[in-house]
């Protein structure tokens, strides 16, 4: 049975090159980079060159790129750091209905330490408003995390327009970017985004799982977030994961040289779907398409319970979420969806299709015609 891995929001195949990447500094550069002999120095001229292609891929200075262990610790890292930087001004942060876990978790764990949020609101379309944004600024708001591309959805936010509406209204606002799901997918430049910090995954890039960056603008200086002999800037110490931040490197490279027809191919794959769905009623895509990356494709499927779906998906070959992996565990209606207004069954009804370069319009294809056959069988036994 062919597979087909319509999940890429969740994780990415890690590319053979980019393997073999890691599998050279696992077994050959194998050197500590703190080293002062010969193996050392090589391992240590890997990472440094990683360094320079992750911050290639934002506009970055390499000195402002951290190396963390992913999203979700970078996450921590940026809304931590720059709280403990600015408590002097003010404990109020802005965080967008639509973050990730990583995000709402922290916010929740910094409540105990008397720190106030309030939810940024999203609209129906899945786009955030800068109008509303401006207005829920207070004078002692000093913090803000607004996601570039939601990993539910795929809507993309007008950063730079926020950045200007939260500088009418506060200046010295930190501006904190999960670009997890934007990264290699579309331009990012952090100077023209005007954010102060930028967050990524590896595994999201076809790099392996376990490693991640924070881009921390220069000049800003947040306290270590693990101590330690001093790695990393001395904000994240602990032996270099030279495997996993070359193979990242190297991966942000790929991603960045062939951005155009990556784009492309996912485009192709996201229209063919989409047409192969024509001859099915009862469906719709969540999020406004002008808003929308073709890699990440949410459908309400009325009459149709999307667990069930999944599972018949998945005895196909066909594998796909039906929310984001990590809130997949939890019974709980996605926030996300929620935070759209959608309606219950609706949102019990949606899947979420998500695409790489390396999906084909043939997958697309027969992805479509399964989902066409499976959702009508479904509605006939009800
Ligand atoms: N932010 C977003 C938008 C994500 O999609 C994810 C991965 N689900 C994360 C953060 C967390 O990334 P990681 O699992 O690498 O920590």
């Amino acid at each position: 049975m062919q597979e087909i891995y319509f999940d890429n929001a969740a994780t990415t195949q890690v590319l053979p090159e980019v393997a073999e990447m890691a599998r050279k500094m696992m077994c050959e550069e194998y050197g500590n980079p703190s080293a002062l002999y010969g193996r050392g120095l090589a391992a240590e001229r890997a990472v440094k060159q990683a360094r320079e292609q992750v911050a290639a891929l934002i506009g970055a200075q390499p000195q402002e790129i951290i190396f963390t262990s992913g999203a979700t610790e970078s996450n921590n890292m940026a809304m931590r750091g720059a709280m403990k930087i600015r408590t002097r001004r003010g404990k109020h942060m802005v965080i967008s209905a639509l973050e990730h876990q990583s995000v709402i978790q922290t916010v929740r764990a910094m409540l105990e330490l008397g720190y106030d949020f309030d939810l940024i609101p999203v609209e129906t379309s899945g786009r955030i408003n800068p109008g509303v944004v401006q207005n829920m600024m207070r004078p002692d708001t000093v913090f803000a995390s607004i996601m570039l591309v939601n990993n539910e959805v795929g809507t993309v936010q007008p950063i730079a327009d926020l950045r200007r509406a939260i500088d009418a209204k506060r200046s010295q606002v930190l501006l904190h970017v999960d670009a997890s799901q934007a990264l290699g997918k579309i331009p990012i430049n952090v100077s023209e985004l005007g954010v102060d910090f930028l967050t990524g995954s590896g595994h999201k890039l076809h790099a392996p799982k376990g490693v991640g960056f924070v881009y921390v603008r220069q000049g800003l200086r947040i306290p270590p977030f693990i101590n330690g002999g001093g790695q990393e800037g001395g904000l994240r110490s602990g032996t270099e994961n030279t495997p996993g931040i070359c193979a990242l490197g190297l991966a942000a490279r790929l991603a960045q040289t062939q951005m155009e027809e990556r784009y492309q191919q996912v485009k192709q794959v996201h229209d063919t779907f989409l047409q192969g769905l024509k001859g099915l009623d009862g469906w719709h895509i969540n999020g406004r398409a002008a808003e929308r990356l073709p890699h990440i494709l949410s459908i309400a499927f009325d009459g149709v319970k999307s667990e069930v779906l999944l599972h018949m998906l998945e005895e196909q070959g066909i594998y796909v979420s039906a929310g984001a992996a990590c809130s997949a565990h939890k019974d709980t209606l996605s926030h996300v969806l929620r935070a759209m207004r959608m309606r219950r069954n609706l949102i019990e009804g949606t899947l979420r299709f998500s695409f790489s370069h390396l999906n084909t319009t043939q997958e697309a294809e027969l992805a479509a015609q399964a989902v066409c056959r499976s959702v009508q069988d479904l509605r006939g036994i009800i």
